[in-house]
């Protein structure tokens, strides 16, 4: 069934300024253009290349109890893209971080997902180049997200394998966190259509990728995998490496077919959107015994509490 034209749609609105119901928009506060706004009153130009040409690039850091969680790591990899994406914002790192504590501030938030992002801009004439846009820095704290919901993360995600490949490396470098979402979009569909919850993509070469918003692990025998190339640097992979090599478990990135993964003891997913998080259904099949496994309960626990432990973790000062 298409779904470009709906019969019940309503009709046109009709010339008039139209009412923004503020109460429509995610309780919290954004930074933008100089200012504090709340979510509702935060809007980008319909002309900015961010929104044009998906020509950005962003990050997204939680907080916990009041806590950020690896702001540093973020930060490094916000610059990073901004620096392959030949972007410049007027603030350096020290600047970022406190628009970003700022915003968790004024929110009141104890638990907020918080972006910063960077569009390429708008150019004041629509000039077609883009050295002539004028880059825009924003961010924003909202209240705490997950890719999986409670009950979800209790008896584990059920995903389906797309076959729309993940974008390659060769075309955009994942390491520049983007939003090129449309084969991460159409494979969640996927997933709706075959009863799952979520999408696992492929890679040009038929290896496990990554899914909307998240890395991927498996565990077979003990160890650890996950694909190396062809995704996103996530910081919550990047926390599970750190956690392994605590906690003496061996961990590897490297490509991960989907019959291993089809056979592994236990698989979870990452996200800064709701931390470790596990998987134990595939294509309707479970995962060994359908049940989450021991170490993906394991790193879950160790994962959260290291959101206390101030070598992790830095405080929010609310006003
Ligand atoms: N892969 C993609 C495509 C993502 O968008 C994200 C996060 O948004 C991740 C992986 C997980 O990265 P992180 O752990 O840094 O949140």
């Amino acid at each position: 069934m298409s779904n470009s034209i709906d019969p019940q749609a309503e009709p046109l609105p009709s010339l008039s300024a139209r009412h923004i119901d503020p109460h429509s928009y995610p309780d919290g506060v954004a930074f933008l253009d100089g200012q504090y706004l709340p979510m509702s009153q935060a809007k980008i130009s319909v002309l900015d290349w961010g929104f044009l040409h998906s020509d950005a690039t962003y990050d997204t850091v939680h907080v916990w109890n009041g806590r950020f969680f690896r702001l540093d790591l973020h930060l490094d990899r916000f610059f990073g893209g901004l620096e392959k994406l030949r972007m410049t914002i007027p603030f350096g790192r020290d600047g970022v971080a406190e628009i970003l504590e700022n915003c968790v501030a004024l929110s009141g938030h104890r638990a907020a997902y918080v972006e910063m992002l960077c569009t390429r801009g708008a150019s004041p004439t629509f000039s077609r180049d883009p050295r002539d846009a004028v880059n825009r820095f924003m961010a924003f704290a909202v209240p705490f997200g997950s890719v999986a919901n409670a009950e979800q993360l209790q008896r584990g995600l059920h995903v389906a394998i797309s076959d729309k490949v993940r974008i390659p490396p060769a075309s955009i470098d994942p390491a520049i966190k983007n939003y090129h979402w449309l084969d991460l979009v159409r494979g969640l569909y996927d997933a709706y259509d075959r009863g799952a919850e979520t999408a696992l993509l492929l890679d040009f070469n038929g290896n496990v990728a990554e899914g909307p918003g998240f890395n991927v692990f498996c565990v077979d025998d003990g160890k650890l995998s996950t694909p190396a190339a062809g995704v996103l640097p996530g910081i919550t992979r990047r926390t599970v490496f750190d956690l392994c090599a605590e906690a003496g478990l061996a961990v590897a990135a490297a490509d991960v077919s989907v019959a291993a993964l089809r056979r592994s003891d236990e698989v979870f997913i990452t996200s800064t959107a709701g931390g470790i998080m596990p998987v134990t259904m595939i294509d309707g099949i479970p995962v060994a015994d359908g049940k989450v496994g021991a170490i993906t309960k394991r790193l879950m626990a160790i994962y959260w509490q290291k959101h206390e432990d101030p070598v992790w973790s830095s405080p929010v000062r609310y006003p």
